[in-house]
């Protein structure tokens, strides 16, 4: 098996002078080769820190995410597990982008305002509950046959 160095995968996280028959085989091989994905992780940090928008990584980075899963797995498409994927990667941007900790704060400080709550439901379980229940409804379109086209 023929393996990309790190220059290579710098030039595949930059998407840089790369042809995309090139990028195909990257990609391929990324999904076979545990060696060369720590390099293509540690290109990924690297450029991460380069960036002066870390939002725009952030986005691009899911985005990329999710297209490579839908592409991989055409048949976990419609599946729920898919659905939870992208809960979960929306998650991991919102607690790095730190508009969870601003959530977080602002609930903090009405429960504060308001001291006799009647059940102490921690955050993240209420969150947890949103998540579900956002799920459930996903998954209910996509029963009757709606959501995705
Ligand atoms: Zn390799």
């Amino acid at each position: 098996m023929k393996h990309f160095d790190s220059e290579h995968w710098q030039r595949y996280v930059r998407n840089e002078e790369l042809s995309a028959a090139q990028r195909d085989e990257m990609e391929w091989h990324l999904q076979h080769c545990e060696a060369c994905l720590e390099h293509y992780m540690s290109q990924v940090e690297a450029s991460m820190d380069d960036l002066p928008m870390m939002e725009t990584g952030e986005a691009e980075f899911a985005d990329q995410l999710i297209r490579r899963t839908m592409r991989t797995r055409r048949s976990l498409f419609r599946s729920s597990l898919l659905h939870y994927g992208i809960a979960a990667a929306a998650t991991l941007i919102l607690v790095v982008s730190g508009v969870f900790q601003g959530l977080t704060q602002e609930v903090n400080a009405k429960m504060l305002n308001s001291p006799r709550q009647p059940d102490q439901t921690s955050i993240s379980d209420q969150l947890m509950n949103h998540t579900l229940s956002w799920l459930d409804k996903i998954k209910k379109e996509d029963d009757n046959g709606g959501f995705f086209p």
